[in-house]
Parts: C-alpha cells; structure tokens; sequence
C-alpha cells in the first residue's frame, strides 16, 4: 500500500466542480478520473484480496456514504442494520475501522455510538492524530465568520455551521437567487482572506478550511502510519471531499458512493444501502478465511 504523496489534494477538487465552486481552480489533473465499474461485478477479484490481506484498514465517510443525506444533517440517523454490521467487523481483531467525516467528532461520534471505532471528525482535525487547532487557526475562522455572517443573513436556506477550525456554509433548500448571493459572499471572502482559506465544493455547501489544512488525505495517512506495511485500506465515499483520498490511496480499494460519475475511485456503489452490503460481503470474506485457517490439514495417506 502506497500513499501517492505526489498529490497535494485540494486543486482537483475544486476544479471539477467549476464553475459552481466559489473559487476559481488553480490547474489541476483532469485525467485519470473515469466511470467505474460497479464493485459487485468485480467482487471476485475484490474478495479475494479482502480475504486474503492480513489485516484490513476500513475507512469510511458517514454522510452519503453510511447513511442517505438528508435536507439537514441533524435528522441524520444511522439504520440499525448498518450500525449492527459495523459493530460485527469493529469486533473482528484484523479489521480496524475509522470513521471519517465533515461532522464534529462528538457528533459522529454519538450518532454511530459503537466502542471499537476511530471517530476522526473535521476533515481529520479532531480525532487521535487529528490537528491541534491553534489558537491562531481559531481566531483567522472566527474572523471568516464574522466577515461572512452579515453577507449571508437572511438568505433564505442559506445557514453557517461553525466547525472550530472549519466552516460550513449550507445551502441545500435555498433558492438560486440565495445560492448565487451566498457564492458571491464565499468568494469575496477567499479574496479577502487570500491566501490563507481555502474553499472545498462538497454536496450542497462550500467547506472552508485554512489552507494549510490537507484534509481527509492528511487523516487517512496519520491512520495507516499506524499500522504494519502489508495492510489493505479500504476507502468509501460520496463526495468531492474524498476525491484526493480516492486519488492518493494507490493499492487500496476505494469506492465511490452515488450516481454514475467520473472519480479517481476504482469502483462504485450505487447507495448506502449497497455500502451496508459491501461491509456484510467483508465480514463474510474475513469469515471465510478464519474457517479457511481453522480447517484441519489432511493427513496424507
Ligand atoms: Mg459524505
């Protein structure tokens, strides 16, 4: 397994999303991004590499990806199938599972409420390697805020969530008119501030960071540094936000979750519901070779 550190991550991101992203893109790769193929065609090859690996690293994205997204993300909830099968593989010695995602790790946290599990929240700010927010990175977001605050107030549908060391600005039930006032207003913002934010085009919002910040690539590799060479990483994830970890994670299994699109992941699956099925597929391979290892030899004759 090989991070590709080549790769810084963000410029990808937002490029494809223009012109909807606030922030034009510095130049970045286009190729390399396809359409993949559905990982249940592939599971025979995926299989046996998730049955045959020592030991399997599970990182996995929570909105989108573990549960369907919702108008607001406080109504998310996690279905008691999928938080049943997480808790099956966290229990299992060779599978290690992170969480990884936008939310607040108190939030993740609460919301999934298994033991065994890395929470990492903010993008891989708040967790066991996460960053530690300076007072610096704290008081640079509280001025965003303030700058943006009077700009977007009373725009309808359009809300700030403030992260600590991160915004997020919401527009999923906005009107057009709202969004393209708030993009004006993240865009002023960017120029304001230049260089020290950055602005990430996520489902419906505009994540900003400082621009130091590597994100949920920066995470992935603080997590797989603590484990043994010869792990396998397995990625899932919906977003623009995962695109670098799909990018960076060379000789891994990464999945991209949602509709048909161009991604630097390897495979696709269509829903959460497919992601629950996926994470029942590996307990079932990693059961497979526990039987496997367990049979007894023949004796010869
Ligand atoms: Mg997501």
């Amino acid at each position: 397994m090989v991070l590709n550190v080549r790769y810084s991550g963000s410029s990808a991101v937002v490029d494809e999303l223009y012109p909807t992203s606030p922030v034009r893109p510095a130049a970045g790769p286009r190729d390399g991004r396809r359409v993949p193929p559905h990982l249940f065609d592939a599971w025979p090859a995926v299989g046996a590499r998730i049955r045959l690996a020592e030991r399997v690293v599970l990182l996995l994205d929570f909105d989108g990806t573990l549960t369907p997204i919702r108008d607001h993300p406080a109504q998310v909830t996690l279905d008691p199938l999928t938080r049943s099968q997480l808790e099956q593989l966290a229990k299992r010695r060779e599978v290690k599972v992170s969480i990884i995602t936008g939310r607040r790790q108190s939030d993740v946290q609460q919301r999934v409420g298994l033991p065994g599990i890395d929470y990492v929240g903010v993008h891989g700010w708040e967790g066991r390697d996460g960053y530690r927010s300076m007072d610096s990175t704290l008081r640079l977001m509280g001025q965003a805020r303030r700058f943006l605050e009077p700009s977007i107030f009373g725009l309808p549908g359009i809300w700030i969530e403030d992260k600590g060391p991160a915004l997020a600005i919401h527009y999923r039930k906005a009107e057009p008119a709202s969004v393209q006032w708030a993009r004006i207003a993240v865009r002023a913002l960017t120029r304001v501030f230049e260089p020290g934010l950055r602005v990430v085009s996520g489902k419906k919002t505009w994540e900003i960071f400082p621009r130091f910040f590597p994100g949920k690539s920066g995470a992935v590799r603080a997590i797989l540094a603590r484990h043994p060479p010869g792990v396998l990483p397995v990625y899932v994830g919906d977003d623009t936000v995962d695109e670098p970890v799909f990018h960076a994670l060379q000789g891994g299994i990464t999945v991209r979750v949602g509709r048909k699109a161009r991604t630097y992941a390897q495979y696709r699956l269509a829903s959460p519901d497919e992601v629950r099925g996926f994470l029942e597929r590996i307990d079932q391979e990693r059961e497979r070779r526990l039987a496997t290892a367990s049979s007894p030899t023949p004796l010869p004759v």
